[in-house]
């Protein structure tokens, strides 16, 4: 595989992580927020955010897999995602959101599918309020429209790794967000 190039390297990735907890800080001050996670890709992302958000704080993971998509890393090299739309819950949420203020954690938003997806099963739990915080935003590809509350960078469509997000589950480790060039 051809060499990864570094798109965003880890000192912006960090300075951007700390604005944004610092707007959560200021949006959300006097209250508490539950962080949800979305497995595994936003594991590096959520650590760094919540770490930084001066509130009171729990977190909760969710899991999503879509069918029919990630059929061999290289078609989503050359397409990106060819998601069929229906996203299949593979873990819930462990503690009730009623009432409470919920920010999903996502580390890209590129098609909508999922965190429409999310959004929608969310807010059957009815919360006091329900945000979006997504590192990595690929506006060109939506296929249903959603914005991003807290985004960290729009990128361009290219297929990134690094910071949480794997290639065939690797690359998750790299500190910078690295693009995995196209041969
Ligand atoms: P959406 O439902 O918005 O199309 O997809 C969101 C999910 O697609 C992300 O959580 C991520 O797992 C995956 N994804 C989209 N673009 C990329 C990318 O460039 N690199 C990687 N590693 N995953 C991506």
């Amino acid at each position: 595989m051809a060499e990864l190039k570094v798109l965003i390297p880890r000192e912006e990735i960090a300075k951007r992580v700390s604005e944004l907890a610092a707007q959560i800080t200021q949006d959300f001050a006097g209250q508490s927020v539950i962080f949800v996670g979305v497995l595994k890709g936003a594991a590096i992302f959520l650590s760094d955010l919540a770490r930084q958000v001066k509130l009171d704080a729990t977190f909760d993971f969710i899991g999503v897999s879509s069918y029919g998509n990630r059929p061999t890393p290289q078609k989503e090299l050359q397409n990106g995602w060819d998601s069929t739309g229906e996203v299949k819950l593979t873990k819930d949420v462990d503690q009730s959101m009623q009432g409470k203020n919920v920010i999903v954690v996502e580390d890209i938003l590129d098609t909508g599918l999922t965190l429409t997806y999310l959004k929608k099963l969310l807010l059957a739990h009815q919360p006091r309020s329900l945000k979006i915080a997504a590192l990595l935003d690929k506006p060109s590809r939506r296929k249903l429209p959603l914005e991003g509350d807290y985004v960290g960078f729009k990128i361009p469509d290219e297929f990134v790794v690094g910071y949480g997000l794997d290639y065939a589950e690797k690359y998750r480790n790299l500190a910078d967000v690295c693009i995995v060039p196209r041969e």
